[in-house]
Formats: structure tokens, C-alpha cells, sequence
């Protein structure tokens, strides 16, 4: 392939927009392409850079964290630049882009979540999974937040990962929890939290469960938690039998298994019970001051187009709890200047190429990760989904398909963001934050204790600024 930009003295100038997994992923893949030199500039709204690597997988997950280590490896490529602090519609537009780029990569994930649209949702005490997520994960916009940990009895609706992350971290004891890197004011907040039993509550059955095998069944392993099912909840109907009987999912197959051995086990007597049930769906959220109950119907298998939808029956439960946790899928959020799918939480695109509500392909926009397809997928999954976008955005770029920036030169950013007053975090300084955490946290015996705030990260780096110029 014959490129016009892309040599050494006219590199192709890649600006992603978001510093999550698949942003990672599209940079390495940029920057490794055997025929094409490629710059890339990265903005993070934060000062900190890993998306939900930092803000979203739980903490007492550090194995799936050190993934970071190879997002370090092409932080350090020389043609890398990370722009953290930096928010994508305000402090850099999307005219400035096509200005500067020849090409944008969205990588914005899904910062919000779904809506149960239903009496009640909105009554203190009933939270998004993601906001809870994101506070005992020291994201600075959720720091603020506080949760009633008094109550005994909480529901957490839904039965993906995040439902199962959300009821673990419930129901971890403090010792757990202090050798995590869990903000400390959510370690000093679970560690007197009142809560006894916890609901995981599916609106289908166990064999439609989207848990990972392995996350549900470390469920199973907690010091301070029982798990208990009822063995009713897991007679199955027809649908559910002849599906685990194909063998289609291995994942579901497993997790009925270990469904079972949940339904077998004696409980221990320890000071928590994690309960699931299924088949169940919220109708509405009761209380007056705060949530005390949850109306639920009764539901049972049914096929709708070839898929083993939840369908309603005439049967009523209501479910006393004192607090909700809605963990029903996060949201993608739009983007000034770009095109969005309302319906699906998405940029519209195809395999990766943004287009238009015409259908157009929008030249030199392309979109990686949840932003790009929805929010499925484990952190992996981000790999070959950013190979797609960028093995298209070459392809364009040599068929002259992308944007025709008037000032292409590297120092143009930098600059433009001093004249602007943004005080923009570089990927050096983030490495020293990094310390300053580590550090931190040694001195109490935990692995980290995170910097919550972007004016506490902005003044640590001028303090370090200061000391390094005395
Ligand atoms: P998810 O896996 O899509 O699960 C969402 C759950 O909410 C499903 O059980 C879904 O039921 C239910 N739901 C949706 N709408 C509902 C409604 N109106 N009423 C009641 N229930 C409703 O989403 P997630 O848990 O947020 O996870 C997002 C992605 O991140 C997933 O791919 C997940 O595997 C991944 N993740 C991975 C890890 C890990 O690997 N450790 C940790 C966290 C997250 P239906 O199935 O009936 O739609």
C-alpha cells in the first residue's frame, strides 16, 4: 500500500480520545503498524490515565489490573504523548482536531447507565451499580457520593458481572478489603456498614445468568459471606433445559453447576448471606422518604424471536430492602460534535468508521471499545475489537480518506493547550502520582491509597514541580 502521509518527515497524526483498554489497544496497534509511521496523542479527561482498568475493575481484582503493564510499554514509545486533565468539547474541540489530526479515535466507553424506567427508581437509596462502582474505586467524579450502609438488606438488580463485583465488595469483610486498593474513605464506609443479606436479582433464570464462571464462583469462597439459593429457583422450564442440554454456552452450563453446588452447600453461620434469586422483575421502587420495598413480578421463560426473554405472569412478590443497587448495564454518553445512537448508547458506526444519521462514513472518525460496540465485553475483548477500527483508519488514510489538518506539527498541541490555561497532565506526571499512591499506601501496609480528587493530583504534581526546581 502507498502512503502520502505516514513516512517518517509526515507522520499520519492519530488523536484518541479517552485512555480506557481499547484506547490502549488502538495506540499499540498504530504504533506498530509495519507500514505507516504514526503519531498518536491521547486525551483523558482525568488526570490519570486506564479508564475502567482504575474506575471500574474491583479492587479485590488485582490480577486483572497488571494489564496496565503493557499499556506502560506503549506509553513509552517515542511517538506516544499522553494529554491527561484534558476534556474532549471544552478544553480541545472537535475543530481543533481537524486541525491538528489527520485522523480521531473515540475510546470514551460507556460512562453512564441504563434506566429501569419504573415508579420509584429515582427515591434515595436507590443507586446505579456504576456510580457505587466508581465511588469505592476513588473516581474523583463520585468521591462526594455516600451511600446508607446502615440498612441490612440491599438488592442489587441484575445478573452480569458488575452485579456479582457489586455484591462481593458488599459483602467483603474489612481485612479483605485493606489489602485492596479500595478508596479509603470506602474501606472506613464498608468497614461499618450494617448490611447482613444481599440479593442478586435476575429478571430471567439461572440458565440465562450473564455472570462469568469464574466471578460466580468466587462468590462461593468469601471469608465473611454465605451463598444461598433456594433449589427451587432452580427448576428449570423447557427452554432452559433443552438450552443447557445443547450445550451452546459452556458458560452457562457451568454456571448452572455451580448454581448447584450453591443450592448443596451448608451455610456456615458467617456474618453475611448472599441470596440469588431469579425470575424476578422490578415493577417498582416503594417507600416514601427512602426505598423500603421492591414490587416484583413474577417471570418465566418464553422465546421472542429465537432469544429466551423474560415474559411476566400474574404473580406479585414484594421484597422488603432498605437499599438498591441498579446494575443493569452501563451507557454510552455523546459527544459534542459527534454523531450518537440515543437508542443504543453508541456512536454509530461501521466496524469501527463513524458515520452519519444518512449512513455516511464520517472521514478521519473512527471509534474503539463500548463507545463503539456497547457495553459487553471483558477487558480482552478491547484487542481485536481496536485491530478492526485501525486496520480500517490505515486503509483509509491511503486512499486519502481522512482529515487534512492545516497545522500537523507535533508542538501545535502542547501549545495550543498553554495559550488555553489547561494545566494538562503528562504521561510523566502520571507515572509520579502513580508513586506518590504507591507510596501512600505502604505506609499503612496496603497497595495503594489513590488520590481522589483532580485538585489533590494537580497539586501533588505542583509540589513535586516545586521540590524538583528548588
Ligand atoms: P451485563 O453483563 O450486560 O448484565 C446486565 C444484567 O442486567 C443482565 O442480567 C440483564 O438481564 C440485566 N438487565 C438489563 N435490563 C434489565 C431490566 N430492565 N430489568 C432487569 N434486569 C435487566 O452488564 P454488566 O454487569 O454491567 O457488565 C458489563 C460488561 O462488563 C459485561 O460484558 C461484563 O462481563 C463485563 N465485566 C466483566 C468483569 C470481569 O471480567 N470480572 C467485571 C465487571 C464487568 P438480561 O440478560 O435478561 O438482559
Amino acid at each position: 500500500m502507498q502512503y502520502f502521509t505516514g513516512t517518517p518527515d509526515n507522520p499520519i497524526r492519530v488523536a484518541i480520545i479517552g485512555s480506557g483498554p481499547s484506547a490502549f489497544y488502538a495506540a499499540e496497534f498504530l504504533l506498530s503498524a509495519s507500514n505507516a509511521v504514526v503519531e498518536v496523542d491521547m486525551f483523558e479527561r482525568l488526570p490519570t490515565p486506564f479508564g475502567l482498568v482504575r474506575g471500574g475493575v474491583a479492587p479485590d481484582h488485582p490480577k486483572i489490573k497488571t494489564v496496565t503493564r503493557a499499556f506502560e510499554r506503549t506509553a513509552q514509545h517515542e511517538r506516544f504523548r499522553f494529554f491527561g486533565n484534558v476534556t474532549f468539547g471544552r478544553d480541545l474541540t472537535h475543530s481543533d482536531i481537524a486541525t491538528h489530526y489527520h485522523a480521531v479515535i473515540y475510546a470514551t466507553g460507556a460512562q453512564t447507565d441504563r434506566r429501569l424506567g419504573i415508579p420509584g427508581e429515582d427515591l434515595p437509596n436507590s443507586h446505579a451499580a456504576t456510580e457505587f462502582v466508581a465511588w469505592y474505586n476513588g473516581h474523583p467524579d463520585y468521591a462526594h457520593l455516600s451511600f446508607d450502609l446502615s440498612q441490612e438488606r440491599v438488592a442489587v438488580i441484575g445478573n452480569g458481572n458488575v452485579a456479582v463485583d457489586v455484591a462481593r465488595i458488599l459483602a467483603r469483610t474489612p481485612d479483605e478489603l485493606r489489602q485492596t486498593d479500595i478508596a479509603d474513605y470506602a474501606l472506613e464506609a464498608l468497614a461499618q456498614s450494617n448490611v447482613r443479606e444481599i440479593l442478586i436479582v435476575g429478571r430471567r433464570g439461572p440458565a440465562q445468568a450473564k455472570f462469568t464462571s469464574l466471578e460466580l464462583k468466587e462468590l462461593g469462597s468469601l471469608a465473611g459471606a454465605d451463598v444461598f439459593i433456594d433449589p427451587r429457583e432452580l427448576e428449570l422450564d423447557p427452554l432452559s433445559a433443552e438450552y443447557l442440554r445443547s450445550g451452546e454456552s459452556r458458560t452457562a452450563v457451568r454456571n448452572y453447576e455451580i448454581f448447584q453446588e450453591f443450592a448443596r452447600s451448608r451455610p456456615l453461620a458467617k456474618p453475611r448471606r448472599i441470596t440469588l434469586r431469579f425470575l424476578l422483575s422490578p415493577v417498582e421502587f416503594m417507600g416514601t422518604d427512602r426505598v423500603e420495598a421492591i414490587r416484583m413480578v413474577k417471570n418465566e421463560i418464553c422465546e421472542r424471536e429465537h432469544f429466551m426473554s423474560p415474559c411476566p405472569t400474574e404473580e406479585y412478590e414484594t421484597i422488603p430492602v432498605g437499599l438498591v443497587f441498579r446494575s443493569i448495564g452501563y451507557q454510552g454518553v455523546s459527544l459534542p460534535g459527534v454523531p450518537f445512537d440515543d437508542r443504543h448508547g453508541v456512536i454509530p458506526n461501521k466496524r469501527g468508521r463513524v458515520i452519519n444519521e444518512h449512513g455516511e462514513r464520517m472521514r478521519g472518525e473512527y471509534a474503539v471499545g463500548w463507545i463503539k460496540r456497547g457495553a459487553v465485553g471483558i477487558i480482552g475483548s478491547n484487542k481485536p475489537d481496536a485491530q478492526e477500527t485501525v486496520e480500517y483508519l490505515l486503509r483509509d488514510m491511503a486512499f486519502h480518506q481522512h482529515f487534512c489538518p492545516a497545522n500537523p506539527s507535533r508542538e501545535a498541541i502542547p501549545d495550543l493547550l498553554q495559550q488555553r490555561g489547561i494545566r494538562y497532565v503528562t504521561y510523566e506526571d502520571w507515572q509520579l502520582l502513580d508513586r506518590l499512591e504507591i507510596e501512600r499506601g505502604a505506609a499503612v501496609g496496603r497497595p495503594r491509597i489513590k488520590l481522589t480528587s483532580v485538585a489533590e493530583m494537580l497539586n501533588a504534581l505542583e509540589s513535586a514541580r516545586q521540590t524538583a526546581t528548588l
